[in-house]
């Protein structure tokens, strides 16, 4: 709770909006529901730079994301860390890219994430083979195994998912990445997240309209 914020903008400045990184003053008591927010010094903020309408739904996606996936009040550090270096990714036009990985490590950190080189069905290895998922179902399957309306999930997106499971975003910024990169992971992923939540994320919807 931030006393006031909405009345003197001057005492928070734009610290509270989403995706700022911030170093907050805050007092927590217990047998106290709402922590009290006394300051906060603005260290980062995403508005610094150009904010278009594809780049506000990128970010809003990632906001979603951690609003709808983080409990209240549990720290992570894995996710904080993570989070701070996709949004360095996003300050530019490049969104594909950092989203991709953001819903990947979110996928895997949340303790979501199938295994990729083999069918969930008969535990076949898939390496080499074509791959299908479904969005009742958890986990990657082989040709004879895949359920009626099933989406294929490409070699190439499998060997791009193990490598950024291997590496840093940033490793990733010098290449050239059009929506159509890995548009099938993003798919399979965020239809994992969705499952899980048990609702449609509303900025799924935004980013596919760009
Ligand atoms: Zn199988």
């Amino acid at each position: 709770m931030a006393r006031a914020a909405m009345k003197s903008r001057r005492r928070f400045g734009g610290a509270l909006e989403p995706l700022t990184y911030v170093r907050a003053f805050y007092d927590d008591r217990e047998r106290q529901e709402l922590a009290r927010l006394d300051s906060c010094e603005v260290i980062e903020s995403p508005m610094a730079t150009e904010v278009s309408y594809p780049r506000a739904a990128a970010l809003a996606h990632v906001a979603e994301l951690l609003d709808e996936l983080m409990p209240d009040r549990e720290a992570s550090d894995a996710v904080f860390r993570l989070s701070l270096a996709v949004l360095q990714q996003l300050r530019g036009p490049v969104l594909w890219m950092p989203l991709t990985y953001f819903e990947l490590w979110m996928t895997r950190l949340m303790g979501f994430l199938p295994e990729f080189s083999e069918c969930v069905v008969c535990g076949r290895v898939l390496d080499g083979h074509r791959a299908f998922y479904h969005a009742l179902a958890d986990g990657l399957m082989c040709l004879d195994d895949k359920r009626v309306a099933s989406s294929e999930l490409s070699p190439e997106s499998r060997r791009i998912a193990e490598q950024m499971l291997r590496s840093r975003v940033s490793e990733f910024a010098e290449i050239e990445w059009p929506k159509a990169v890995c548009a099938d992971l993003r798919k399979f992923l965020l239809q994992i997240l969705e499952r899980h939540i048990e609702k449609k994320l509303v900025t799924a919807g935004m980013l596919e309209k760009i």
